[in-house]
């Protein structure tokens, strides 16, 4: 165990949606059955990422929507440099942010940047005016732009760490199409981030992390049968000591540690 607490991106949201959650998954993998969207989803990431087809054995809609989003990626002009970069950032001297970038590109004006790919149900909503222009996707502008843009200390293979994350959005309300979004980095960002690690940390180490029970729980959350001590529950969870947020972490093939 080291005195480094390690927090992975994803944590981020999901501790600030319900702190129970985040602790039931620094502890357990959940090994039940996974929702149709969810693995639609992490399918079409997979072969984002550059998995072949028969590794995946994606369904018809994660093949259709991977299709698109490799089409929109080519037809737009981005050329990608490294896809799915495994990162562990010191914060501060006693917190280190853990990611996976889905790639990092150069668009076609040659601007270097991150690009994230989404596979959702609905297309996100824009805001017709904020204090930094219209047009903007409150989801772009959350947890993650803030953690991903934060520089690491070697910005390998750019020069300085890029101030722009793009997110390009595959939905499929009406049929399937993909919208862009983005989030360039501002001065307070930083000092967000951080408050945000410091109470993620804090409360771990209170095990003051209470639950908010809501309307992620019926379909939302893979942790609601152990949280609601659901019969069988014990047969969905595995023991995982390896997820200790204080244990460094190391890449696996889902992304998590
Ligand atoms: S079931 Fe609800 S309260 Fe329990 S961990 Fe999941 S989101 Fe939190």
């Amino acid at each position: 165990m080291s005195t480094m607490f390690y927090i992975r991106q994803s944590s981020i949201g999901q501790f600030y949606a319900c702190p129970a959650k985040y602790a039931f998954s620094r502890k357990y993998d959940y090994v039940g059955p996974v929702s149709w969207w969810l693995r639609d989803g992490s399918q079409a990431h997979a072969l984002m990422a550059g998995q072949r087809p028969d590794q995946v054995e994606p369904s018809d809609r994660a093949l259709l929507m991977f299709q698109r989003m490799s089409e929109y990626v080519d037809n737009h002009g981005y050329t990608i440099i490294e896809r799915e970069v495994f990162q562990v950032v010191p914060v501060t001297r006693v917190i280190s942010l853990v990611r996976t970038v889905d790639a990092l590109v150069y668009d076609k004006d040659r601007t270097p940047m991150l690009l994230d790919y989404k596979f959702t149900g609905r297309p996100w909503a824009e805001l017709e005016a904020t204090g930094w222009g219209p047009g903007l996707a409150p989801q772009a502008m959350g947890f993650q732009s803030k953690a991903y843009l934060h520089p690491p200390k070697d910005a390998t293979p750019f020069k300085k760490w890029p101030s722009i994350i793009r997110y390009l959005v595959c939905d499929d309300q009406e049929g399937i199409t993909i919208s862009r979004h983005e989030h360039i980095r501002r001065p307070t960002d930083r000092e967000q981030l951080v408050g945000a690690l410091r109470t993620i940390k804090d409360a771990h180490d209170k095990d003051r992390t209470p639950k908010n029970e809501g309307f992620m729980c019926a379909k939302y959350c893979d942790y609601r049968a152990i949280c609601m001590q659901e019969p069988g529950y014990s047969d969905l969870y595995k023991l995982n000591e390896a997820k200790d947020p204080y244990e460094k972490p190391i890449r696996s093939g889902d992304n998590s540690y």
